[in-house]
């Protein structure tokens, strides 16, 4: 029996049904979403151009032997996807474990999200499997609104305007969805000791603006600390981290971008790298309410 946040704690890759062991596809239970977040996985190689200190993908390991040729993924996204709503449609899905003793008013699927276990939009059949994706949730007969489509992102593949095009005609156009977009630092100090990329500090900035001034996005940022304060390499989440920040979505939110929403969330898993530190609620409720005071859309707090 799994406790809703045990639940929240566990968004393991693994799933089987009816004898089949799932390959990209997984249901888990997300706090952010607020129910059942069906996952797609399109990185099984765990490859990303960023290596967040938070990121809970153990890339120690080798990937499994056994991964399918890439051009077989979206075929089997669509038989996954397929399997998993009618299992869940018959009510199987909630008489197993670990969802069997989920509360009724959390047993809906919120959506489907591309995550996983790298950066989704950096896979080559990223859009051909959104496209099923999609195709899949427009002809699927569901009791009540079909869910979204969900992209969550680095945002570094919507640098370009071709695949920005793209994902914002699938996502967003050709029925519900949502884009949510990562900006977990922004200084180039804490950008390179929490996103860990080769990807210039300068670049970054530049290639978010562009996603927030021409599509809707809702903002992600995790607030995390990193071993103890004074510590060699530590990194606290202060106001050296918050100000600028707050100063960088305050700009864009005067330039004109499209942001629906800020989520600011805290360490709700379990980390790859044992010195991330979760910060308490009561530092993140402060970075809200200052927030909230300055930007003209939702702030949300998931400590
Ligand atoms: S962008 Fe996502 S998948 Fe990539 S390292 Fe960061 S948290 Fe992990």
């Amino acid at each position: 029996m799994a406790t809703v946040k045990e639940l929240v704690a566990d968004h393991s890759r693994q799933f089987s049904l009816r004898g089949r062991t799932f390959v990209s596809v997984y249901p888990v239970f997300s706090r952010r979403a607020g129910g059942i977040s069906v996952g797609v996985n399109l990185n099984l190689d765990r490859g990303c151009n960023f290596d967040c200190i938070y990121c809970q993908v153990d890339r120690s390991a080798p990937p499994s032997p056994q991964l399918p040729a890439l051009r077989e993924l979206p075929g089997i996204v669509r038989e996954e996807l397929e399997l998993l709503f009618d299992a869940i449609s018959t009510g199987e899905f909630f008489s197993r474990p670990p969802f069997e003793d989920l509360p009724e008013n959390l047993r809906l699927v919120r959506d489907i999200a591309f995550s996983g276990d790298g950066e989704p939009t950096l896979s080559p059949v990223f859009l051909e499997t959104a496209r099923i994706a999609r195709d899949f949730l427009s002809k699927k007969t569901m009791s009540g609104d079909p869910p979204p489509l969900r992209l969550i992102t680095n945002g570094t593949g919507l640098f370009s305007r071709d695949l920005r095009t793209k994902t914002q005609e699938i996502f967003l156009e050709q029925g519900p969805g949502e884009i949510w977009l990562k900006l977990d630092a922004a200084t180039p100090a804490s950008f390179d000791r929490i996103d860990r990329s080769h990807i210039p500090f300068s670049r970054m900035m530049e290639g978010l603006e562009e996603i927030v001034l021409s599509l809707p996005v809702t903002l992600q940022t995790m607030v995390l600390d990193f071993g103890s304060p004074g510590s060699p390499g530590s990194l606290i989440s202060d106001r050296t981290f918050w100000e600028p920040l707050l100063e960088r979505v305050a700009l864009w939110s005067q330039k004109g971008a499209r942001i629906r929403a800020w989520h600011l969330y805290g360490v709700a898993r379990t980390p790859a790298l044992p010195e991330v530190r979760r910060v308490e609620p009561s530092r993140l409720l402060a970075y809200a309410e200052e927030a909230r005071e300055r930007l003209p859309f939702p702030v949300e707090v998931f400590a």
